[in-house]
């Protein structure tokens, strides 16, 4: 009998090269894996063995083409375990860890291969190459040698099992966030404790609740767009502090899913991987490939921010305390109570009130809005495919083509919370851009979390919400418009304190009273946005800046001291507490993210010692952004065509420094962004 055949392994002949995402089952991956683990030895077994001067094309080039099979499953399957997970995919993506991080570290210390590499690299400037040609050389040279190439012996040894044991601790750590935000419900049973909460609120915990199959009939999870608005409007103290409590303790619970453990014994082997390359931390390794450099770029940095928004901070925190006090309350203020006597704040000072806003951003005109941006900016057209099949009924597929009809890619807009899926939005591909063998189109996909509407009408999102669209769309045409010949150097594939300059800028345009006059129409009447509203909209930006920065900044403080100690740290609560006393960090503030559910810095390793890249992007958003400012028109077509050439097309294919400067015509200026925090005077 014929053994069945696994559709992991099966040429993807749906649109695209989509898989067919109805006969995947879980138990396919794992032959899967090995088989494209086997594949991809084969083939790199192939070049080392050569005998010939090495070249670009029988070795880089080669490289690059080469583990397709096992790229392909592997990208499908984070896909999978990130949006549709299940226990039978937690079981393989815990098993598959350790397996498949040997099989990449083998990959770059192997010797030979390496051998080659090193030889090119060494002749590398007479070799007459095209820049992208020579930057691939050099990308992948450091790839290898940032992976610990250049070891022997015991050292080499022990790295490989250093980086196995990060892969299983980094795949725990985000399955015990998981399972936390799983766990925690806040039911609310009656009025009483329904008390305060707009209609959108309600109607989303209330499908929060049926979801749960919670018989009290409305519930607020850990997600963020019920857990933050119900902070925001929540008069009811008490039940505030209790889901403050569960959402602020994620991680922390002594017992299975601790992440304590976790988290400390991470930062341990960082600090040995980090020894091992001959760094005195892991802040200084992981900085050494970064647009910053050196830790002192990134302390700079941070300490610019942190000294204006403290001060900044307390004016926000008087206004607060005057509004309280004008209700008579004399509670002194907990970070529980932060949001909710902003918000008060920002009626009376503003008229701004988020749930008068959300009737206008229904779910489908944002989206709308998003495409038609990119549409005046770089004249692309978004066509829906409801024909293409996908892994859940959620995700909406569109065909993306340019002005002149050729098709480009594919985009996969997977907007709802839902169980099984991670919180937190991004970025991801199925396949990357490139022209390497053959003409690679990309399949690029947003997952956001917003809550679902009730069915009664569209799914409304707060002005947060929208500009989470359009941050993880700005991610995505940057997998879109991607141009480069290497996969290597696709997309956002680039220096990671230069990823979010794609993203970063293209929130700028929500900010746009023509785009929101076009585009935020109530769901009902269909009338625009009224113009006073789009004015009080533009007058409260600024206010709760201080908040956000001192939040932010706090948790990119916390992360470098993390990274950057030479000790070891035993106990990661009491060091967060002491760095963030030292620092004078108010606690009623609060930070963004607390050490034991950091995704960023313990779910994966890209933005450990990394959290401070969206500050470092927001210098460069903010001046980008001004470029358009001084053309007199936000979709400035001589601008855009800049835009589009060297920050969403170029990949990785220029040093990012110099991408930037090409777009600009000088280096970035740190006041643009200071401006719009509020943190100097216009
Ligand atoms: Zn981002």
């Amino acid at each position: 009998m014929d053994a069945p055949i696994n559709p992991l392994l099966a040429p993807w002949e749906a649109p695209f090269g989509l898989p067919p995402f109805d006969l995947v089952r879980p138990e396919h991956f794992k032959p899967a894996f090995e088989r494209g683990m086997r594949e991809h030895r084969e083939e790199l077994a192939r070049i080392a063995a050569r005998r010939d001067e090495p070249t670009l094309d029988n070795t880089l080039v080669a490289f690059d083409a080469s583990g397709r099979l096992l790229s392909r499953v592997e990208a499908l399957f984070h896909n999978l375990a990130a949006s549709a997970t299940s226990d039978a995919l937690q079981a393989v993506q815990r098993e598959m860890a350790a397996p498949l991080a040997a099989h990449w570290s083998a990959v770059y210390m192997d010797a030979a291969l390496f051998e080659r590499i090193d030889a090119l690299h060494a002749r590398r400037e007479a070799l007459a190459l095209t820049p992208e040609e020579l930057r691939l050389l050099e990308r992948v040279h450091l790839d290898f040698v940032r992976a610990g190439a250049r070891l022997r012996g015991g050292a080499r040894q022990r790295y490989a099992q250093v980086m196995q044991r990060l892969a299983e601790l980094t795949t725990t750590f985000a399955q015990n966030v998981l399972h936390d935000e799983a766990a925690y419900a806040l039911e609310l049973r009656d009025e009483a404790d329904l008390a305060g909460l707009p209609d959108f609120l309600r109607a989303a915990a209330h499908q929060a609740a049926v979801e749960r199959g919670l018989a009290s009939g409305h519930a607020i999870t850990l997600a963020r767009s019920l857990i933050v608005p119900f902070l925001t409007f929540s008069p009811r103290r008490d039940l505030r502090e209790q889901a403050w409590r569960a959402w602020m303790s994620r991680g922390e619970h002594a017992g299975a899913h601790d992440n304590r453990p976790v988290a400390r014994e991470i930062l341990a082997l960082r600090r040995e991987q980090a020894a091992l390359h001959g760094h005195a931390s892991y802040a200084d390794y992981a900085l050494a490939d970064s647009m910053a450099g050196t830790q002192s770029q990134v302390w700079a940095l941070l300490q610019q921010v942190w000294d204006r928004a403290l001060p900044a901070l307390q004016r926000e925190r008087a206004l607060l305390e005057a509004a309280r006090d004008a209700q008579g309350s004399r509670e002194p203020l907990q970070p529980w109570d932060w949001r909710y006597w902003a918000e008060r704040v920002r009626r009376q000072h503003y008229a701004l009130d988020d749930a008068e806003l959300k009737p206008y951003f229904a779910l489908p005109n944002m989206v709308q809005a998003a495409f038609d941006c990119a549409q005046r900016l770089f004249g692309l057209r978004f066509t829906p495919r409801a024909d293409v099949l996908t892994y859940h009924p959620d995700v909406r597929a569109y065909e993306v083509s340019e002005a002149d009809g050729r098709v480009i890619g594919l985009f996969l807009h997977d907007n709802f919370a839902r169980a099984g899926k991670r919180s937190g939005a991004w970025m991801s591909a199925l396949h990357w851009q490139h022209r390497n063998g053959f003409e690679s189109r990309p399949v690029v996909l947003n997952n956001n979390n917003f809550a679902r509407g009730d069915g009664q009408g569209p799914t409304l999102l707060s002005l947060d919400d929208v500009r989470t669209l359009f941050h993880e769309f700005g991610h995505g045409l940057h997998g879109l418009l991607s141009d480069v010949r290497y996969e290597r150097l696709s997309g956002t594939q680039v220096l990671r304190d230069f990823v979010e300059l794609p993203s970063q800028l293209f929130e700028h345009w929500i900010d746009e009273p023509e785009v929101l006059e076009r585009h935020a129409r109530h769901h009902r009447s269909g009338e625009p946005i009224p113009h006073v509203l789009v004015e009080r909209v533009r007058a409260a930006r600024r206010f709760g800046q201080a908040y956000e920065s001192v939040r932010y900044t706090a948790s990119a403080l916390v992360d470098m001291a993390a990274h950057a100690a030479a000790e070891p740290i035993d106990d990661v609560v009491a060091f967060e507490a002491r760095v963030l006393a030292e620092r004078g960090a108010p606690a009623v503030a609060g930070l963004n993210h607390r050490l034991p559910h950091f995704q960023h810095l313990f779910s994966g390793s890209s933005y450990a010692a990394g959290y401070y890249v969206y500050l470092w992007a927001e210098v460069l958003d903010a001046d980008a952004y001004d470029a358009f400012v001084e053309a007199g028109d936000p979709f400035d077509a001589a601008t855009a065509q800049r835009a589009r050439r060297w920050i969403y097309s170029s990949g990785n294919s220029v040093e990012p420094g110099a991408a930037y400067e090409a777009f600009r015509g000088r280096a970035a200026t740190i006041e643009p962004m200071l401006r719009e925090r509020g943190l100097i005077d216009d």
